[in-house]
């Protein structure tokens, strides 16, 4: 285990188990529905890739690069968007798949710009939810895990660019953090 990590949440083996049961639910809602399955990066790139090879339907995958977060722990309160997708969404079914949903203010943002752009249905797909944050409404349709309210880091989720590597979800200890 790194030496960051005060606890391992969720292994590799339990994240594999959890995209398959995921997978499979997707596989039925989803079927006959050509869903526009959307990576939010960079924190959820290796659950999505998890989830979508269990999707056993036919779908199109793009990804967006939003930040809410600058380098630290805490949301800034607005989005900005970094990349856009490359194809238009106007009456698609659209399947969102994010790392974590903290305040929620990320994917609050997201889905209004969605319904903005006419889509015929949006759905959120998310790793890990922490409840206990939340500020604006958003309700995901598909929940790996609860979290407690700790900052996790791993499987994707970063602190300041790293720990996106490691092949579980964890707590990082907050010393590594409090002073910035
Ligand atoms: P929200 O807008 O819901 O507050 O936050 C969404 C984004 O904040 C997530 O996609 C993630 O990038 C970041 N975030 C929220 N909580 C955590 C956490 O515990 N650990 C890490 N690494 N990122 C987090
Ligand atoms: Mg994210
Ligand atoms: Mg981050």
């Amino acid at each position: 285990m790194n030496s960051d990590i005060k606890e391992v949440l969720y292994t590799r083996e339990d994240i594999k188990n959890i995209a398959e049961k995921i997978g499979s639910q997707l596989t039925k809602d989803y079927a006959g529905k050509n869903p526009l399955v959307i990576c939010v990066l960079k924190g959820a790139f290796l659950f999505m890739a998890d989830v979508v090879r269990e999707i056993k339907t036919y779908a199109e995958i793009d990804f967006m690069d939003v930040s809410s977060y600058g380098d630290g722990t805490e949301s800034t309160g607005e989005i900005k968007i970094i990349k856009d997708l490359d194809v238009p969404v106007e009456g698609r079914n659209i399947l969102i798949v994010e790392d974590i949903i903290d305040t929620g203010r990320t994917l609050n943002c997201l889905v209004a710009l969605f319904e903005h752009r006419k889509v015929a249905s949006v759905k959120i797909c998310t790793l890990l939810d922490k409840p206990d944050r939340r500020e604006k409404t958003v309700k995901p349709d598909y929940v790996g895990f609860k979290v407690p309210n700790e900052f996790v880091v791993g499987y994707g989720l970063d602190y300041q660019g790293f720990y996106r590597n490691l092949p579980y979800v964890g707590i990082l200890k907050p010393e590594i953090y409090k002073n910035n």
